[in-house]
């Protein structure tokens, strides 16, 4: 998905909205799919994944389709966009001519001709702030950070080679320079370089500021955005240029205009996540390498570098895998893994390695040279052996105990693998691995299985409301994210009174990261009205999980028989989790000081002032 649904929202246009009212969700998928009605619903067998049993849903009042199997799911145009393989644009374009619409404007929302004018304005004044940067980077004001980059070990080839620049530490350095080389505020903002404030006298103030920074260039070598890096404390270490015309972060990859011949010559591409991963690689004569910028490899940088190589090699941090795994790096990985279909169906073969525990890559390179390297990348396997590997690593298994949970864990992980053969090869792997029968697995897989199956959502329906009609495959949900998930659930489907109430909650009080993004963007986007059907605000969703998470909240069908109630009573408990944890906290501060001692006292009357806010708050549950 490149050019998304908010392109043309924000455009004004309504061609997507006069396509989607043409067109019939049934009737399009159909040409697909074979379907049957089944109630209300259309099931048939999913496109998306192998199946014997049709869980793939489509739902015509809603117009969105689902599959319980493996959680594809959305409206009309990701469908399309899905099953022909096209971005947005493409899928628009396709549906209307499907329904004889002319399209009134282009793919972002703007009359052609004028677009292309844009666009040469944007890649010319990422050109010249590029000219800017480097400039600065030779400037007196930069010594600094020149000698920073030598004490890494970076040559000045490199440097130069990589158009490493140089943001002054002031406000208007780019700002200034670009409106005497003849561009506007407005273009300044379109760029992302610059930052809209009435605050000061241009109107705007730059981005980047005391900051080294990497031009990133698109396939043919034009630069698109920047990342910047500060040397100083702060807690951003990088930012980066937001998304542009020009620029769709998922799209790409840093590196790629320099690496595309080499990785085409070696038939392989090496990943890794930083900048300066690729500098120290390409200083040790290692080109075919490309960097993530810090997240799991989307499907479209997969896509982008299977056009020049099946065989793409992660590297990994040693805490994103090895003995210092950490849960994150699991989290990662299980990302990857993710998208194991795609990797079938492309034909491309996702292997990993880790660094040894200490190392980052630019590390690891400058030390120890491009034979190392090479070796290391010799190692890689195959992704879900990498994966099996890093959780067993993990575990002490020379207990029973250990032993079990190990093999739960993997089990688990299996269990979400794409085809039933691999499931059974990877239970053989790990009976050997950790001297367990097969059979004992293979009847931890069909609980697993069975169990995912069964999982219900959360405790308070459990004892309140009818089960769900769609149950949650979470294995480890715990109390707040489920009632979270209830929150979200009744912001869609009811209407003002109950959603107000949530709406009093803070974007914080949410601590499952995928509930915490969809609640913020549903309490901006409802309150403001900017989304005129709920289900758009996913193209402005990041993270997979997070899409996947609210495509399924959005079809789910709960009954809340009163939606009011039910709003008040998550409305507390939300707020409760979070004085409950502050409780358990202050109770442990105060066990590390003496009951007579003056900070005992004052941590004592905090407590006392909190567990009359709870009191408030149940309070409030009834009177409300
Ligand atoms: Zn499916």
């Amino acid at each position: 998905m490149s050019q998304s649904y908010r392109d043309f929202r924000d455009s004004g246009i309504d061609d997507v909205e006069e396509v989607r009212n043409k067109s019939d969700i049934v009737e399009v998928v159909s040409q697909y799919v074979k379907l049957k009605k089944s109630g209300k619903r259309y099931t048939g067998l999913c496109p998306f994944h192998p199946e014997k049993k049709p869980s793939f849903t489509v739902d015509s009042t809603k117009q969105l389709f689902h599959c319980f199997g493996c959680e594809a799911g959305g409206d009309i145009f990701s469908f399309i966009m899905k099953i022909e393989n096209i971005d947005f644009s493409g899928a628009l374009q396709l549906l209307a001519d499907r329904v004889g619409y002319t399209l009134r404007r282009d793919k972002y929302g703007i009359p052609s001709s004028e677009r292309k004018k844009i666009k040469e304005r944007l890649y010319e004044i990422h050109k010249l702030a590029k000219n800017f940067y480097v400039k600065n980077l030779y400037s007196e004001n930069a010594a600094h950070i020149r000698r920073y980059l030598n004490s890494r070990g970076f040559k000045s080839t490199t440097i130069k080679q990589f158009e490493l620049g140089y943001a002054p530490n002031r406000w208007d350095g780019l700002t200034n320079y670009a409106i005497n080389s003849g561009f506007n505020v407005h273009e300044l903002l379109q760029s992302g370089l610059a930052v809209e404030s009435s605050k000061t006298k241009r109107g705007c103030y730059d981005l980047f500021r005391d900051r080294i920074m990497f031009p990133i260039w698109d396939l043919t070598g034009k630069v698109i955005a920047f990342g910047g890096r500060t040397l100083k404390e702060e807690t951003a270490k990088y930012i980066n240029s937001p998304e542009t015309m020009i620029y769709k972060k998922k799209k790409t990859v840093y590196g790629i205009n320099k690496a595309k011949e080499q990785i085409v010559k070696d038939d392989r591409v090496i990943v890794v996540e930083g900048y300066t991963d690729i500098l120290a690689l390409n200083q040790e004569g290692i080109k075919n390498c490309v960097a993530s910028l810090g997240t799991a490899l989307t499907i479209e940088q997969i896509r982008l570098l299977n056009r020049f190589t099946n065989n793409i090699i992660t590297i990994f941090d040693a805490d994103t895998a090895g003995e210092a795994a950490t849960e994150r790096g699991i989290e990662l990985l299980k990302e990857y893994n993710g998208n194991m279909e795609l990797y079938h169906q492309y034909n491309v073969n996702m292997s990993a390695v880790s660094l040894p525990s200490g190392y980052d890559p630019a590390k690891f390179i400058m030390e120890k040279k491009d034979k190392s390297i090479i070796d290391l990348v010799n190692k890689a396997e195959p992704l879900v052996d990498f994966t099996l590997k890093s959780i067993l690593e993990r575990r002490d298994t020379s207990t029973i105990n250990g032993k079990l949970k190990t093999a739960y864990d993997t089990v688990n992980f299996i269990s979400d693998l794409p085809s039933r053969i691999l499931q059974e090869e990877y239970i053989k792997k790990v009976a050997q691995k950790i001297d367990m029968s097969e059979e004992r697995l293979f009847s931890y897989l069909s609980d697993v299985n069975k169990k995912k199956r069964e999982q219900t959502l959360t405790s308070i329906r459990r004892k309140t409301y009818p089960k769900a009609e769609v149950e949650f495959d979470e294995t480890k949900i715990s109390p707040q994210t489920s009632i979270e998930l209830e929150a979200i659930s009744i912001i869609i489907q009811s209407e003002e009174k109950p959603r107000e109430i949530l709406f009093e909650l803070e974007k914080d009080d949410f601590k499952y990261p995928p509930a915490r993004e969809i609640f913020t963007l549903l309490k901006g986007g409802i309150i403001e009205e900017k989304y005129n059907k709920i289900y758009n605000i996913i193209d402005d969703l990041t993270s997979t999980a997070s899409k996947k998470l609210f495509n399924k909240l959005l079809f789910e069908e709960r009954k809340y028989e009163n939606p009011l109630i039910i709003s008040r009573e998550i409305y507390c408990r939300i707020k409760e989790f979070e004085l409950r944890r502050q409780i358990s906290d202050i109770k442990g501060e105060m066990a590390k000081h003496d009951s007579k001692s003056k900070t005992y006292d004052e941590l004592f009357k905090k407590l006392l002032n909190i567990e009359e806010k709870i009191r408030k708050l149940k309070e409030r549950k009834i009177y409300y």
